[in-house]
C-alpha cells in the first residue's frame, strides 16, 4: 500500500473523521516530521524571476508571500475542510475576521440580511452596526422559527446569518428546516459553528452553504490562541472569499494554525468527555437554580431538535438566578475552582456574566431581547472532575442562599 505523505488526497480523503482530526491535511517536508512542521516566514523565494512571475500570474503553483499562503496554515484549512465535509477552508485570524469575511465578501450596498436574534455580541454588531453604515439593511428574527426567516426575506435578501446552539440563551437553529429554505428563497446560509465544532454538528450536511467558526473557542481548546475559519464550496472559497481575504489581511500566522492543528488532534475526545461533563454540572444545578438553559437536558423546549442534529450537546450551557446582576456577581465571586472568565471551549471551566461582558455592548432593549438577562450566567464545563465542580457550585450557591 502506498505511504501517506498527505500530498495524495486520493488516499487521505476516504479517511473517517477520528482519523481526519489526527492527520488530515498533513504534509511532510523533506525531513520527513511527524508533527506538521511551523513556517515561521513571511515571504517565499524563488529558484529565478521566471518562477517568481509564473506564481503570481497562477500559472505555477507554490507560495508567495504569507498574507496569501503559509504551508502550516494550508494544513490546518485542509484539515477543517475535511472535518467539516466541505470542498474548502481558508483559515483567518480569529473568529470575528472569519465571520466579517464571509458576510463582507459577498454582500454590497443595497443588499438585506436575515439574522438570529441571539447572536455572539460582536456578531450582533457586524448585523446592527457595521453592515447598516454600508447599506446593507438586517432583519433580525427569533431562529428557533424556521419560516420567520423566510417572512422577513425580499427580493434584496441574500444572506440569512445565525448560529447553533446560540450563545448564551442556547437556542437551537432548526438547520434542516432552515437550510432547505434558504434553497426554496434562492438565499445563501452562513451559519456560525464555533459551539458545536464538526465534531458535534456538520450544518453542510443539511444544506448550509458557508460554515464559519471562531477556532479559539474549542477547536483549540485549551485558551491558548484566537483563530477562525471559513468554509464553502471550492468556488466560493476562490471567487469570493480569496479576494477579500488576501487584500484586507485578516490573515492567521502559522505558530497559531499550529495551535489549532495540535487542539484538533484531541478535538473529539474533549469534546465529549465534556459534553458529558457538562450534563452532569446541569442536571446537579437544574435542581438549584430557577431557570436553566441546557439543550441536553429534556427540560429545554428544543430538546429534541437538539437530539436529532447534534451528537452530543457540547460544553456550554446558561443558567438565570432571580436576583439579577447583584445575585449573579455575587455567584461568581463565590467561586472557589471555576474560573470567572468570558471565554468558552477551554479546557477549564469557566463562568461569565453575559450581560456585564460579551454583551456588554449591545443595548439593553437589544439584550432583553435576545433573553440576556441580568440574572443570566454562562458556564463552560471543563475536563476537570465534574464532582469537584458540582462542589464548588454548590458552596458557591448556599453563599448566596440557594
Ligand atoms: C467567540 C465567538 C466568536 C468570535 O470569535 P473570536 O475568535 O473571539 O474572534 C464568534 N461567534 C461565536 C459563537 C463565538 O463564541
Amino acid at each position: 500500500m502506498k505511504r501517506n505523505t498527505g500530498q495524495d488526497r486520493s488516499i487521505t480523503q476516504h479517511w473517517r473523521p477520528a482519523t481526519q482530526a489526527v492527520r488530515g491535511g498533513t504534509r511532510r517536508s523533506e525531513f520527513g516530521e511527524t508533527s506538521e512542521a511551523i513556517f515561521l516566514t513571511s515571504g517565499y523565494a524563488y529558484d529565478c524571476a521566471g518562477d517568481a512571475a509564473a506564481r503570481f500570474a497562477g500559472e505555477q503553483s507554490g507560495m508567495t508571500y504569507s498574507r496569501l499562503q503559509n504551508p502550516t496554515v494550508e494544513m490546518l484549512e485542509q484539515r477543517i475542510a475535511l472535518l467539516e465535509g466541505a470542498e474548502a477552508c481558508r483559515a483567518t485570524a480569529s473568529g470575528m475576521s472569519a465571520m466579517t469575511a464571509a458576510l463582507l465578501c459577498q454582500l454590497e450596498q443595497g443588499d438585506h440580511v436575515v439574522a438570529g436574534r441571539a447572536l455572539f455580541g460582536s456578531c450582533r454588531w457586524l448585523t446592527d452596526t457595521l453592515l447598516p453604515k454600508f447599506g446593507i439593511q438586517t432583519t433580525i428574527v427569533d431562529a428557533r422559527d424556521a419560516q420567520a426567516f423566510a417572512d422577513a426575506t425580499n427580493d434584496r435578501t441574500k444572506l440569512w446569518f445565525f448560529e447553533t446552539p446560540a450563545n448564551p440563551t442556547m437556542d437551537i437553529v432548526d438547520l434542516k428546516a432552515v437550510c432547505a429554505l434558504a434553497r426554496q428563497c434562492g438565499v445563501r446560509t452562513v451559519v456560525d459553528n464555533a459551539f458545536a465544532t464538526p465534531a458535534l454538528q456538520r450544518p453542510m450536511d443539511y444544506g448550509a452553504d458557508i460554515v464559519a467558526y471562531s477556532a479559539t473557542k474549542m477547536m483549540d481548546g485549551q485558551g491558548r490562541v484566537l483563530a477562525g475559519a471559513v468554509c464553502g464550496t471550492e468556488d466560493f472559497i476562490l471567487n469570493e472569499l480569496l479576494p477579500f481575504t488576501r487584500n484586507t489581511g485578516p490573515t492567521l500566522s502559522a505558530f497559531n494554525a499550529w495551535v489549532v492543528l495540535k487542539g484538533l488532534e484531541t478535538l473529539d475526545l474533549r469534546i465529549r468527555r465534556q459534553s458529558e461533563n457538562a450534563l452532569e454540572v446541569g442536571r446537579f444545578l437544574e435542581a438549584r437554580v430557577p431557570r436553566i438553559n441546557h439543550p441536553g437536558l429534556p427540560s429545554h423546549p428544543q430538546h429534541a431538535l437538539a437530539a436529532s442534529q447534534m451528537v452530543m450537546t457540547g460544553p456550554i450551557f446558561s443558567f438565570e438566578v432571580d436576583g439579577g446582576r447583584a445575585q449573579a456577581h455575587a455567584l461568581l465571586d463565590s467561586l472557589g475552582l471555576i474560573d470567572i472568565s468570558n471565554n468558552i471551549g477551554d479546557s477549564r471551566s469557566l463562568m461569565t456574566h453575559p450581560a456585564s461582558t460579551t454583551h456588554y455592548g449591545v443595548a439593553e432593549e437589544k439584550r432583553i431581547e435576545m433573553g440576556v438577562t441580568e440574572g443570566l450566567l454562562r458556564l463552560n464545563v471543563g475536563l476537570e472532575d465534574p464532582a469537584d465542580l458540582i462542589d464548588d457550585l454548590d458552596q458557591a450557591l448556599r453563599k448566596i442562599g440557594l
